[in-house]
């Protein structure tokens, strides 16, 4: 969450994984942590960037203006996203994602795409009918359509994370007790 409340998209996939974890961070304070992991996504992705400036990220689409870190803001859903690159015309605008490693499609990447299209749409206006996401170790290659059911679960899951904040209310714990053994908020969360 930014400084004006925004949301992130980070926090949306907090909030999937377990929503404790974003009731730890959020309303009880308890910090978050950064991971070495995470900090060496940071640094392949202004690789990637540096790459992509020149070549064809995506081939196979018609040639398109390609902007990279793009931040845009869903004043409608209160939420904010950061977008490794767009390329769009002047109709469509397709997101791309770009991942360190990518041995399997999750779905919580296809909502951080469905979240990138609904403040692409609300913002730029444009229609988002596919976003991609592209491995950084191999080049690799994931084309997701932009489905209105994807999309109602990014804005359920806003709503849902609304109603946490403002009723201060603790959220169930995982059901997948394999994601507890090494997570930040553990200590707090066996006392409860
Ligand atoms: S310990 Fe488990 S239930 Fe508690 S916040 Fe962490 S992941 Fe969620």
């Amino acid at each position: 969450m930014d400084k004006e409340g925004y949301l992130s998209v980070t926090d949306i996939v907090d909030f999937i994984y377990c929503p404790r974890c974003f009731y730890f961070n959020y309303v009880l304070k308890a910090g978050k942590e950064r991971t070495p992991k995470m900090a060496r996504g940071s640094d392949s992705h202004k690789c990637i960037e540096d790459k992509s400036k020149r070549a064809k990220i995506i081939k196979g689409l018609p040639k398109l203006i390609k902007k990279f870190e793009i931040n845009l803001k869903s004043k409608k859903f209160n939420f904010n996203v950061k977008i490794d690159c767009l390329m769009f015309n002047e109709t469509f605008a397709y997101p791309v994602e770009f991942k360190s490693s990518l041995t399997k499609l999750f779905y919580v990447h296809k909502l951080q795409l469905a979240a990138q299209s609904i403040a692409i749409e609300e913002v730029l206006g444009k229609k988002v009918p596919f976003g991609y996401i592209k491995s950084i170790s191999n080049g690799n290659v994931v084309k997701v359509e932009m489905l209105k059911a994807l999309k109602d679960d990014v804005i359920k899951t806003i709503n849902h994370m609304q109603k946490v904040l403002i009723s201060e209310t603790l959220p169930v714990p995982t059901t997948d007790s394999n994601k507890c053994a090494d997570c930040y908020y553990k200590k707090f969360c066996k006392r409860i």
